[in-house]
């Protein structure tokens, strides 16, 4: 159990004042995650845009009432608070989650390597929750962050823990060793992903191989080279320690001579069957996937469970039922428009919370529902842990709870405060299922794999059709941080949503930037912006195009709109003065060369005289729009851009007499020309995950996937033609796929008859043919093992969507915009 007094002790900190001693159970990181006020020990991080100290009064003000902190705050205005003084936060953290980790003593498996960590911990959860109550990181919590959070799960009754680390730079390994301390090490992989911040391979590789320094054995393949190499010196290294045990290896190759080799890898429709001599002896295994990817995850796991001496017949058994993992938290339209996030596959408290949040993130319906299943294995008696569920649901504004499974149902007193229903299987809730229940609301379905809660989510997701843009919002909020690290301090960030976020999505893409904090939104009309209102987004929002017709609205939503000529200024501030506003928040556009919206520089006289009578307006920002800011050869005309902007925005602001927002750069601007930044930058294409200028996509993520299926196969004969107008011939006997898009989803016509190609099982099918409305042909004779039902890649990881706005001579804006509505967005987080 740990106290204030006990905590301050471990951190060797300064306990600044103590009013009592109650039990710590969480430690919060983040204010906005905060669950049980009571046994929570809030630690404010310190980052270079960050300060959490920041949210100590109102966490307080919350009833938190133990903090660890390095900048102490006024005392007397804290009266019921512990408050522990150390140098470093994040420190004091890692330290007080390697004290825990010291206080148990039992196998712990720590995984890293650069894929698959996430799959190999869920499987080896899968493999082995009969034999041991297990503790693992929740979700792909492997970072300097996520570590300490999962660890600190440890409690008494665990007898094995699962642990993922991950590192973005040389030096923090050794913090995650300390805190994991894994007895058993595996290192998944060596591949290409996130090199940024390491020389090369063998730097990252020696620095992920620190995680291994005190392990008794350490898995892993051969077959990468560099790895193999790596880990031979580090074992001669840690060799030499002074320890009584050496670290063993056990590897595993499908090339040469191993612990475990691989001998015959053999697929079939939907198993392979891996063959291996493991001590001269012949084994087996089967898997229930045929991707190479799933095969090295399981060879992995199957090495563990040889080294923890598990007996054939059981691990056979275990790996044939290995199930998919869900790897990211869906957000998908449901019936009677509500929004459904589906997280089916796992039932903890630490997912419940992940999932509570990103609940709570999305925030486009008032109305909340959780339907949750039995939490197995807690560690916690039912009535403590579901009070702690209650008290958590209570806190994310959960208005209904659906409890399903003995045990939530003879706990039903504690959800006593919200609406709720019990069911003792889902089959029962299934028969008695009433779609018209559920109405404009958003419902978390979350539930341990055994109660199959996917047939749960099937009845409530709205039935999409097979062509939809997945949209991965972890990437969006990655690549917000991307260009954050660039931006000097202090610089604010306006995020352009306009045109549907470039068509990625309204509310879910604006609830996620309010969410990470970006200062302002852009929309182009104001009808966009009163649905962002509707939906509860509270940032300030700047409409672009503000038309006379929706002034009214513009008020009534407290949109800020953008003037731009007089004409438009005198009609804007006619509205105001009848609706008797004063100080009403609007935006300055000049024109500095683009020649599209702005005022000009002979403009300035009579607008700084308008502006300023009657005290109608308050500026809140003056900005312009570069022409080419992606583009070197145009540096000269940027620069005389940014020159008149800089004249004319400082001469409206000492004019006005009072600061306002000075803004110019876009996406391109920010990395290409860093001292445009000015006050503020206005990012779009770039969060987006497409980097128009060159130079910056390793900084960036994918965050759209554009994919449909295949209808329909058939095998012609040469000569024979395809699709409308017979304008494609086949050279050769030939198979075409009919996939369901065409260009009323927005696929650009011109890209028919070989423009074009997408991706099927991971290799290139031309079109075949024109692009109809509705479909198109692909040609896919060089493809083997096309079937029906095959997904098709129209864009994404693998194809840019770049690419394709090449084949189609246009840029990623139109591609990307031009989506039609009838495709289904669906949103998931990772
Ligand atoms: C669309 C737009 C942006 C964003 O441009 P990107 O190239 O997508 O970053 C910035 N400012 C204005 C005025 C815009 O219309």
């Amino acid at each position: 159990m740990y106290t204030a007094e006990s905590i301050s002790k471990i951190l060797k900190g300064e306990l600044l004042q103590q009013t009592g001693n109650p039990e710590i159970e969480h430690i919060l990181l983040d204010s906005r995650k905060l669950l049980t006020a009571e046994t929570s020990l809030f630690i404010p991080l310190v980052s270079e845009r960050r300060n959490a100290h920041q949210y100590i009064a109102e966490l307080y003000q919350k009833g938190v009432s133990n903090f660890v902190v390095s900048e102490p705050p006024p005392l007397h205005e804290y009266p019921n608070a512990n408050i522990i003084l150390v140098k470093n936060t994040m420190q004091a953290l890692h330290t007080l989650v390697a004290y825990h980790r010291q206080q148990f003593n039992i196998p712990v498996i720590g995984i890293t390597g650069s894929n698959g960590k996430t799959i190999v911990k869920e499987w080896l959860h899968q493999l082995l929750e009969k034999d041991y109550n297990i503790v693992r990181s929740p979700k792909s919590y492997n970072s300097q962050i996520g570590v300490p959070l999962s660890v600190w799960q440890m409690k008494p009754e665990n007898q094995l823990g699962i642990f993922e680390a991950g590192i973005s730079q040389p030096g923090e390994m050794v913090n995650l060793e300390k805190i994991i301390r894994p007895t058993i090490g595996i290192f998944t992989n060596v591949g290409e992903a996130h090199n940024e911040g390491f020389l090369n391979i063998r730097q990252k590789v020696n620095e992920k191989l620190i995680l291994f320094m005190k392990s008794d054995v350490l898995i892993y393949c051969k077959d990468y080279l560099a790895l193999n190499e790596c880990v031979n010196s580090f074992h001669n290294l840690v060799g030499k320690r002074e320890i009584d045990n050496d670290l063993q290896l056990l590897t595993w190759s499908r090339k040469t001579d191993a612990d475990l080799r691989i001998i015959g890898v053999d697929k079939n429709e939907n198993h392979t069957r891996i063959d291996a001599l493991y001590k001269q002896e012949p084994l087996f295994i089967r898997i229930p996937f045929v991707d190479e990817g799933s095969i090295e995850n399981a060879i992995h796991c199957w090495a563990l469970m040889l080294y923890l001496g598990k007996p054939q017949d059981v691990i056979q058994e275990r790996m044939d039922h290995l199930g998919n993992i869900a790897m990211r938290l869906e957000l998908k339209q449901g019936i009677n428009n509500s929004s459904i996030i589906n997280d089916s596959y796992n039932s903890d408290l630490g997912s419940l919370a992940i999932a509570l949040e990103f609940l709570q993130q999305q925030r486009q319906h008032p109305s909340r529902t959780v339907i949750l299943s039995d939490i197995l294995q807690s560690g916690k008696s039912d009535a403590t842990l579901y009070e702690e569920v209650a008290g958590m649901l209570e806190q994310k504004g959960i208005q209904k709870i659906i409890g399903i499974g003995k045990n939530i149902g003879r706990e039903k007193q504690s959800f006593r405060n919200v609406k709720s229903s019990f069911y003792a299987t889902t089959e029962e809730f299934l028969q008695q299922f009433n779609p018209d229940e559920f109405q404009n609301e958003t419902i978390l379905v979350k539930g341990a794999r055994v109660f199959q809660f996917e047939r749960i989510g099937k009845l409530l997701e709205q039935k999409a059709h097979q062509t939809i843009l997945e949209i991965n919002l972890s990437a969006i909020a990655h690549n917000i941080k991307a260009y954050q690290a660039r931006l000097k301090p202090g610089t604010k960030l306006m995020a352009m949503v306009k045109a549907f976020s470039y068509g990625s999505g309204s509310y879910e893409i604006a609830s996620l930037l309010q969410f990470h904090g970006v200062d302002y939104l852009a929309v182009a009309y104001a009808d966009e912006g009163v649905e962002l209102r509707r939906a509860g987004i509270t940032l300030p929002i700047m409409v672009m195009n503000p038309e006379p017709t929706t002034f009214d609205a513009i008020l009534q939503w407290n949109l800020e709109p953008e003037l731009y000529s007089m004409h438009i200024l005198e009609q804007f501030e006619e509205v105001v003065r009848y609706a008797n506003k004063t100080d009403y928040p609007v935006h300055i556009k000049l024109d500095t060369g683009m020649h599209r919206l702005g005022f000009e520089a002979q403009d300035m006289e009579l607008l700084v005289q308008r502006l300023k009578m009657d005290g109608l307006f308050r500026v809140q920002s003056v900005f312009s729009h570069l022409a080419a800011s992606e583009d070197p050869a145009s540096d000269d005309f940027t620069r005389k851009q940014a020159q008149l902007f800089n004249r004319m925005s400082v001469n409206l602001q000492t004019q006005l007499g009072y600061a306002i927002i000075r803004h110019i750069a876009n996406s391109a601007a920010i990395h290409r020309h860093p001292d445009l930044q000015l006050d503020m930058v206005r990012l779009g294409i770039g969060m987006y995950g497409v980097d128009n200028a060159g130079g910056f996509s390793e900084n960036l993520r994918n965050v759209s996937t554009l994919k449909t299926t295949v209808a329909q196969l058939k095998c012609i004969p040469a000569g024979d033609t395809v699709g409308y107008g017979g304008k494609w011939t086949a050279k050769e006997p030939s198979v075409i796929a009919t996939v369901r898009i065409g260009y009323a989803d927005g696929y650009p016509r011109r890209l028919g008859n070989n423009n074009g190609k997408m991706l099927v099982r991971h290799k290139l099918a031309p079109v075949a043919g024109v692009v109809a409305m509705d479909m198109l042909m692909l040609d896919v004779t060089k493809i083997p093992g096309v079937e029906e039902g095959d997904e098709v890649i129209v864009f994404g990881e693998d194809l840019p969507v770049q690419q394709v706005a090449e084949w189609a001579d246009t840029i990623p804006y139109e591609i990307l915009a031009g989506i039609s509505q009838r495709v289904k967005r669906v949103y998931f987080q990772e």
